[in-house]
């Protein structure tokens, strides 16, 4: 699933196509379920208004349009949003089609992202926790976010805590930060909780910086075949993904578990587990 640096890139990839200052002439919704939960007279609405900015709030791409219109899309496991001369692709659920002739495409072959034309995103937005690539973002927001009980991984895979980490960034920030991912957060200390916040800037910056994270064989499953980027973090990960193979650090084999029902990385030696407590595993997989 696309993390922060995942839709940043196709944030970027939309701005690089000059997306912003187009109108919409046309919406053809293909698929109704992709816009579910839309303001039912969103159709009629856009037709006509102008896409006056782009931002990204977490994992969530943000189209603002005129007369307060928004388009909030969350991609989820294979969701796309790219800008075509034609919407001939059999897995466009919905396309705008703008002034200059090109069309505003949202692809999904699995169905299980959104598409939501409102016009009052507060509920959905105010719901996702700070951004970590945020200028207020720091030590202290997150030592804020970690006064809680709660295992440090799931805690920051919750996007009401904070918005935009996923399996692989988590991974790789907890390692960059030496600290295992079934530690409580409240059991971090402010070296740890500095280290953690600076590892977790470290890995999306990258991320953004390599394009993306591409995993399996094909294209980047964020981005439509054909394009410009090619997403190359995959080459940059430390322990997501790398079970078996020494750590980077210190040479110890990375060995897989299950945190939070996720195949999780971790070094054993750079992150020593907390003592074992009644009521969680983790669970010990074979390399990779
Ligand atoms: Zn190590």
């Amino acid at each position: 699933m696309p993390e922060l640096p995942e839709v940043h890139t196709v944030l970027n990839t939309l701005i690089d196509s000059h997306l912003v200052g187009r109108w919409i002439l046309e919406s053809r919704i293909l698929w109704e379920r992709s816009v579910s939960g839309s303001d039912p007279d969103f159709e009629t609405a856009l037709t006509g208004l102008q896409i006056t900015s782009l931002f990204r709030r977490g994992k969530l791409l943000v189209l603002v349009l005129e007369q307060g219109w928004h388009m909030i899309v969350h991609l989820r496991m294979a969701g796309m949003v790219y800008v075509a001369g034609t919407p001939e692709d059999p897995y466009i659920r919905v396309a705008c089609r703008l002034e200059d002739g090109r069309f505003l495409c949202f692809r999904d072959v699995r169905k299980f992202g959104r598409c939501l034309f409102t016009r009052d995103p507060s509920p959905i937005l105010n719901r996702v926790g700070p951004d970590p690539l945020a200028e207020t973002f720091d030590y202290q927001t997150l030592q804020g976010l970690l006064a809680s009980r709660r295992r440090v991984k799931p805690l920051l895979l919750d996007q009401t805590v904070i918005g935009g980490l996923g399996n692989i960034y988590v991974d790789e920030a907890l390692w960059y930060a030496r600290v295992h991912p079934l530690r409580r957060a409240t059991s971090l200390n402010s070296r740890e909780t500095k280290r953690l916040a600076a590892s977790i800037r470290y890995v999306l910056l990258q991320g953004i910086r390599n394009g993306g994270t591409r995993l399996g064989g094909g294209k980047g499953n964020f981005l439509p075949p054909g394009g410009a980027r090619e997403p190359t973090n995959q080459h940059h990960l430390r322990v997501f993904q790398q079970a078996g193979r020494p750590c980077p650090r210190c040479g110890t084999p990375i060995v897989k578990s299950v945190v939070a029902q996720r195949g999780t990385h971790t070094c054993p030696r750079c992150q020593p587990a907390p003592v074992p407590v009644p009521g969680w595993s983790s669970t010990l997989i074979l390399p990779e």
